[in-house]
């Protein structure tokens, strides 16, 4: 799952970041209100974190224009408590939910975990099954039949990729683009490596490499 966090407040931005990160989100972060409906509009993101109190656009203008456009990202806004923000008018222009600063970063995460399972996009129940494999997003454990297996964050995000999409092939770059941040140069290559990890966490025939295209997830018929 990857989120975008637009937020003017550099440290506040920085630190929701580096704790999405480490529950397994890949993370982009822009800190003006311009850059961020160019980001949220053209990059693949499954939910935005957007301040309204922000320089060169506001974020209730950044969501209206995002839905004008017809995104259908769900959209979290975080307010200040001096009651800057409308309600009424937060929600007229399309944003799912909002969150009032001070908040405390577990009510940030389990709105964003709630956001993530009723799905802007029409995503389905939290739970994916493929074939032997059961996948609770929300509760964040893999099962495969019946026998829990212990999955690292980033793991769990490279399978939660392929399960969404079983048995369809799921490229290299898709699965790079949803689990690794905007800020990932490293190799690509590095998907290969948490495939094989998977592949000896979950049986090798669960996850079949389609040459020259990506991965496919099997499901038995
Ligand atoms: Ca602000």
């Amino acid at each position: 799952m990857r989120l975008l966090i637009v937020e003017d407040e550099r440290r506040l931005a920085l630190s929701l970041a580096k704790g999405l990160r480490a529950e397994g989100f890949a993370v982009d972060v822009v800190h003006d209100g311009l850059e961020g409906l160019h980001l949220a509009a053209t990059e693949g993101y499954d939910l935005v974190v957007l301040d309204i109190m922000l320089p060169g656009m506001n974020g209730y203008r950044v969501c209206a224009a995002l839905r004008a456009a017809g995104h259908e990202v769900p959209i979290l806004m975080l307010t200040a408590k001096d009651g800057e923000y409308d309600e009424a008018e937060g929600l007229d222009t399309g944003a799912d939910d909002y969150l009032t600063k001070p908040f405390s970063y577990v009510v940030l995460v389990a709105r964003i975990r709630a956001l993530l399972r009723r799905g802007g996009g029409g995503r389905p129940s939290p739970v994916i099954t493929a074939g032997p494999l059961r996948m609770d997003t929300a509760a964040r454990r893999v099962s495969l039949d019946g026998t829990e297996v212990q999955l690292a964050a980033k793991e769990f995000a490279v399978l939660e990729q392929l399960a969404v999409h079983a048995g369809e092939v799921v490229s290299k770059a898709e699965i790079l683009e949803h689990v690794w941040d905007f800020a990932y140069e490293g190799d690509p290559n590095i998907v290969e490596v948490y495939v094989r990890t998977l592949r000896r966490k979950l049986g090798a025939e669960l996850i079949l490499t389609v040459r020259g295209a990506g991965y496919r997830l099997e499901v038995p018929r």
